[in-house]
């Protein structure tokens, strides 16, 4: 190793710190949330060729490391404090290092998100992130919330880092500009952070979409003994998706998983509320269906026809 394990976190993972009381180098890292808030803590680990693939940019694993955490974070409508960075590198590559910090700490920065503390190890390369936010006590938003009447949207667009990863596997092929587009989707998630916390007090319930927006929203139905009935077409998409032939926007917009959107519910009286948070996080929402109090997930297709539910709740492209 040319490069210690100490002088590398000295080179790459140490900054100095504002918020936080302690950063980097000692035992523990010391955070101090606002006086009546409460921790937020949430944890990812990305495993290469499990989460992410060996192609990938280090700037834009950098990025994506900490975005995946950030829109949990998002998700509960905490604002982010700092992070831990868990890291296992098979040999201490400058360049990725330096790539990789470069991307973590642009969106660390843009997020007021300081890196406190973390652990480095020689191994199989795999990136574990802790991210601590602040909430005001008993304001967060949970999946548990929603109820029967409420209005369910979703945010940004749905399906075109799926739509990327199916051009990876060979499934699809896309002209170069398109590619570039759904591939910084996937690889450059942008965390609704604003809108999470804009949404404090107005949403009912609320979750990121990680594993894909069917999946995502049966959570909050679980936790909040409720169902749903969803509108297939009214799911946002981008242009690129729109392209596609049909089966495929279904399957990329309610399927498709690493969209890093947020899905929430809200009482149809406050609309104009969603309205004015959603403007001011300057992200788009898209009302696309509303919570019933039968139980499940029904999705409607064009004329208002039920979509079988093998299209929902079995993902085609999923591997074992
Ligand atoms: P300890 O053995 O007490 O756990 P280490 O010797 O592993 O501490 O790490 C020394 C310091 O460097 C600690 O403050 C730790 O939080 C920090 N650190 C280790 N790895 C990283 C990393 N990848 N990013 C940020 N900080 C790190
Ligand atoms: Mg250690």
């Amino acid at each position: 190793m040319a490069l210690g394990e100490f002088e590398l976190i000295d080179k790459y993972f140490t900054r100095p710190v504002r918020r936080a009381a302690l950063g980097v180098g000692d035992d523990c890292a010391l955070l101090v949330p606002a006086p009546g808030t409460q921790l937020a803590v949430s944890t990812d680990l990305l495993i290469e060729g499990r989460h992410f693939l060996s192609t990938v940019l280090p700037e834009r694993l950098g990025h994506k490391a900490l975005a995946v955490n950030l829109s949990d974070l998002a998700a509960c409508g905490a604002r982010p404090l700092g992070f831990t960075l868990g890291l296992s590198l098979p040999q201490p590559d400058e360049a990725w290092l330096e790539g990789f910090a470069r991307g973590l700490f642009a969106l660390a920065e843009r997020h007021g998100c300081e890196l406190v503390g973390g652990d480095t190890t020689r191994g199989p390369l795999a990136i574990s992130i802790t991210v601590f936010g602040e909430v005001p006590a008993g304001q967060a938003l949970l999946r548990s919330g929603a109820r029967p009447g409420d209005d369910v949207y979703v945010s940004g667009t749905l399906g075109d880092a799926r739509l990327a990863l199916e051009v990876f596997r060979g499934a699809v092929s896309l002209p170069g500009e398109d590619f570039d587009r759904v591939r910084r989707a996937m690889e450059l998630p942008q965390p609704r952070v604003a809108l999470g916390a804009a949404l404090r007090g107005i949403a009912t319930a609320a979750v990121d979409v990680s594993d894909g927006f069917a999946g995502d929203l049966g959570h909050v139905l679980r936790r909040s003994g409720v169902g749903a009935t969803i509108e297939a077409e009214a799911l946002p998409r981008s242009a690129v998706l729109a392209r596609q032939p049909p089966e495929w926007q279904r399957r990329c917009t309610l399927t498709g998983g690493d969209d890093y959107e947020l899905v929430f519910t809200a009482p149809a009286a406050r609309r104009t509320e969603v309205e004015a948070a959603a403007r001011e996080a300057g992200v788009p929402v898209t009302r696309v269906g509303r919570i019933d109090a039968e139980p499940g997930l029904r999705v409607l297709g064009p004329e208002g026809r039920p979509l079988a539910a093998d299209l929902h709740t079995f993902d085609h492209f999923k591997t074992p």
